[in-house]
């Protein structure tokens, strides 16, 4: 296991990364059906479909689920418990996970979030935070 906590950039990813290093949120779009997905895949889940168009998404949504962690995983983690994890549903449909940023206000499901965009080990991070 690899003690960084920034996500694994692959060809498949590369796309939404690129775009989150513009400060944008891009997920899929079936070319098919015109299903929106998340995380990346080679073929559509609805359509079986291949060809797919990466598409710029409102950065907003609602807290489906969340999870909070009290224990470290990972020894770089370990100066930042306890730290949250959350299934957020865009406003445009498709869930993503990624980290919460701890505010003074715990988080509930149904919340609404926003997300940020930072640079994490060179990685370009997605984070969401409580509107
Ligand atoms: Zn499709």
């Amino acid at each position: 296991m690899t003690d960084k906590q920034a996500p694994v950039k692959d060809q498949l990813s590369q796309p939404f990364f690129d775009a989150a290093a513009d400060g944008k949120l891009s997920v899929q779009r079936c070319d098919g059906c015109g299903a929106l997905r998340w995380p990346p895949l080679p073929s559509c889940p609805e359509c079986r479909g291949r060809e797919t168009t990466w598409i710029e998404v409102t950065p907003v949504g609602t807290i489906w689920s969340f999870v909070v962690y009290h224990r470290a995983f990972q020894k770089s983690l370990r100066d930042q418990i306890p730290y949250t994890v959350a299934m957020v549903q865009l406003d445009e449909g498709p869930y993503l996970v990624g980290r919460l940023e701890q505010g003074e206000r715990k988080p509930a499901v149904g919340d609404r979030v926003t997300a940020e965009f930072l640079d994490l080990d060179g990685v370009p991070t997605v984070r969401w935070r409580l509107a």
